[in-house]
């Protein structure tokens, strides 16, 4: 079974000019441990379908399913339980600027009622798998960009999530920089056999970490496949 699995979803807005098909009409299949890239200029869909793929948006038209459940359909404890399998990054890392490196990654685990001991157990864990170690008591302002995006890769982990989404995680890191944040997903990607999907306007990004991509165009996937496929050369 598929880990994700989109059907003819659409999502439309209410514009000035008429209707805004943000998504349209699109098929995908995302396998478990697939490391999932969706490549298009801005304003090609992409955010919309992270943001259908997380439940923060229901489709008007089709259905997302992730892991043989229909998202539109969760409430309550489901959907909150859905929510903690799916983790997020995000270009400006969405830190809080008041709390410490170990307090941030604790946050999710927080909100979810673990206890402290474990918690601070297990934001240990995930600073040393970031690389980070010894940076806990830190503010994200006194991190580089690489840095605090490591932050924010370990708090997205904070729930063992099944998928973790990546919203444009490295269009603010400098190309060295995204060199390393990558090569630290396609660890987690093996390690933890973690389904990545990442949204991007970059080719580069997708060639280097991802294993299949779809090129989405105003609303729409216009190609999809192994990477090998889509970008070999005519
Ligand atoms: P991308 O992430 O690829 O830049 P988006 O998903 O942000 O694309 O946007 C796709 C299209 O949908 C754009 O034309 C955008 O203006 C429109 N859009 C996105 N969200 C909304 C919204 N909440 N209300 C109206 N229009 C929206
Ligand atoms: P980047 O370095 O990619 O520009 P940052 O994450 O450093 O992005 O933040 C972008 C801007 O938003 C900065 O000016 C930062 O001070 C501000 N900012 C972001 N999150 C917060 C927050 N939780 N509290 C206060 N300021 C914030």
């Amino acid at each position: 079974m598929a880990l994700i699995e989109l059907n003819q979803v659409g999502k439309s807005f209410a514009g000035k000019k008429g209707t805004i098909h943000a998504v349209n009409g699109i098929n995908l299949t995302i396998e478990e441990k697939d490391v999932y890239g969706i490549v298009g200029y801005s304003g090609a869909g992409k955010s919309t379908l992270v943001r259908l793929l997380n439940g923060l948006e229901t489709p008007t038209d089709g259905q997302v399913i992730v892991n043989g459940e229909d998202v539109a359909k969760l409430q309550g404890a489901a959907l909150r339980s859905f929510r903690k399998k799916v983790g997020m990054i995000f270009q400006h890392f969405n830190l809080l600027w008041s709390r410490t490196v170990i307090e941030n990654i604790q946050l999710p685990l927080e909100l979810a009622g673990v206890a402290k001991e474990q918690r601070q157990k297990k934001a240990e864990e995930l600073l040393s798998l970031v690389g980070l170690d010894g940076r806990g008591d830190a503010y994200p302002s006194q991190l580089s960009g690489g840095q605090k995006q490591r932050v924010g890769i370990a708090r997205a982990l904070a729930n063992d999530p099944d998928i973790l989404l990546c919203d444009e995680a490295t269009s603010a890191l400098d190309p060295q920089t995204t060199e390393e944040v990558l090569e630290l997903l396609a660890n987690i990607n093996q390690k933890l056999g973690l389904t990545i999907v990442l949204i991007t306007h970059e080719m580069n990004v997708i060639r280097k970490i991802c294993n299949k991509v779809a090129v989405m165009e105003l609303g729409k996937i216009v190609e999809e496949g192994s990477v090998r496929e889509v970008f070999r050369h005519p």
